[in-house]
């Protein structure tokens, strides 16, 4: 069985490597100086000509993009190309505020398959699965993005999309499905309804699934697999960049590869700017060099994350990055301390008192942040006495003080009560933005 789906770029040398960024970087910077205005109007404030970029070492002179250019040039004013070339637009799924619009030419369309096809086949994947796909369709890049690389892998595709739990679990059983691809709270949706459908996990042929597209924990990746009796792998991706497939897990599990080959990470000091020495935490930056349609420059994804370039045992020399903990305005600061709602999914899930089903409400009440954690007790703690559900409450809210550092008010609430997700879950509630 094939264990990459390119090796030539996965194992690719770091020479080589460079050497490729640097000329790909040239070349698209030039391409979008001469038709991106806005990226042209910047570079000439800043005094930089294309020319002053010689190679990956002279990245960091270039200005950033943040979401709020790709507002502001809505919808097609950063395209590189005549609209003639483009043959699919996407949005983002606006999760935080307006949505923004990118666009694919046909050669950007096989790029993001075979990086989608790397994914798959470093999760085990070949011609003879049966692809599952229950991300969304649509404008959204999960459900069309990982559809392609399947059927470019030449994987039997099944294009489900979300929703009906019951009908997704008789399609799976009837149709064989091997390998599934949706978000991992949709992931654990399905495994509760399998039980409700009185399905056991042994008839279904699942091997692997593929998650990604928020952010998730090791906890929810064992709790997923004992549901579903699969091997999880993480999934990264941004529509802005491309969509799914910006980076994969392999095998080894131990952070996700970038495709380094399409888009070159940077880390940097959310505040300052600054790009920060190789194994710092900050904010991830990536550069599109092989895009035609929409390659954006050092963009801010406002993900936290940290990268690793330590070889790794499956063979690829791609840099891998640390799983993101969340988006910098995901991150919650009550009196003061900084916590990401996977923080607290983590500590609430290896207490093993309750359901990875969560919700975080935020207030401010007489000027002092208040944190309430709604979480449903699992079955097994459901029939516990009055007693033993306040012993619950109370080691929940000594476990979040200890590791996180704040406090919190732990309302435990009975299975199945909270909403569940069908794309990415919402998991906190911020009163305070509301007033
Ligand atoms: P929207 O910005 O509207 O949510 P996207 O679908 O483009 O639309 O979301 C991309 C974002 O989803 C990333 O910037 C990141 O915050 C999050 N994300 C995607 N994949 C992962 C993952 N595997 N782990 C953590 N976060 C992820
Ligand atoms: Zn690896």
């Amino acid at each position: 069985m094939a264990r990459y789906w390119q090796k030539e770029r996965e194992c690719a040398s770091r020479e080589w490597m460079k050497e490729w960024q640097g000329q790909q970087l040239r070349e698209t910077v030039r391409r979008v100086y001469e038709n991106v205005a806005p990226y042209r109007n910047r570079m000439e404030e800043a005094g930089i000509r294309p020319e002053d970029i010689r190679g990956i070492e002279d990245l960091h002179l270039l200005p950033f993009t943040c979401k709020q250019d790709l507002r502001d040039y809505y919808p097609y004013e950063m395209f590189a190309v005549p609209m003639e070339d483009v043959v699919r637009i996407h949005a983002s799924s606006g999760t935080t505020g307006k949505q923004i619009v990118v666009g694919y030419t046909r050669n950007d369309l096989e790029i993001w398959s075979d990086t989608c096809a790397r994914a798959l086949v470093a999760a085990g994947a070949d011609k003879t699965d049966f692809m599952h796909v229950s991300y969304g369709y649509g404008l959204f890049t999960g459900g069309l993005g990982l559809h392609g690389g399947a059927e470019k892998l030449g994987m039997t595709t099944i294009p489900v999309s979300t929703g009906n739990s019951k009908r997704q679990l008789t399609i799976m059983k009837d149709f064989g499905s091997t390998v599934i691809c949706c978000t991992p709270s949709y992931a654990l949706h399905l495994g509760e309804s399998l039980k409700d459908m009185g399905i056991g996990k042994e008839e279904l042929r699942l091997k692997a699934g593929i998650f990604g597209a928020e952010p998730w924990t090791e906890e929810m990746r064992k709790e997923i697999e004992a549901e579903l009796g699969l091997k999880a792998y993480d999934i990264y991706g941004l529509t802005e960049i491309i969509g799914p497939g910006v980076a994969f897990e392999c095998e080894c599990q131990s952070g996700m590869h970038i495709n380094e080959d399409h888009f070159i990470p940077e880390i940097i000091d959310p505040d300052t700017g600054e790009v920060l020495p190789l194994g710092s935490t900050g904010e991830l930056v990536f550069t599109c060099i092989t895009k035609e349609a929409f390659p954006l420059l050092r963009y801010r994804t406002r993900d936290i994350a940290c990268l690793d370039a330590t070889p790794c045992p499956c063979g690829r020399r791609l840099i891998k990055m640390k799983k993101p903990q969340g988006r910098s305005d995901d991150m919650l600061i009550i009196r003061g301390v900084n916590v990401f709602p996977s923080q607290i999914e983590s500590v609430l899930l290896s207490l093993g008192y309750t359901a990875p089903y969560y919700q975080l409400v935020v207030d401010r009440i007489n000027n002092t942040d208040q944190l309430e954690i709604q979480v449903e007790l699992n079955e097994e703690h459901y029939t516990d006495t009055i007693k033993s559900l306040q012993q619950i409450t109370r080691s929940i809210a000594e476990g979040i003080q200890s590791t996180l550092g704040i406090s919190a008010k732990i309302r435990l609430v009975e299975p199945r009560s909270l909403p569940r997700a069908e794309g990415k879950a919402v998991h906190v509630i911020d009163k305070r933005k509301l007033i």
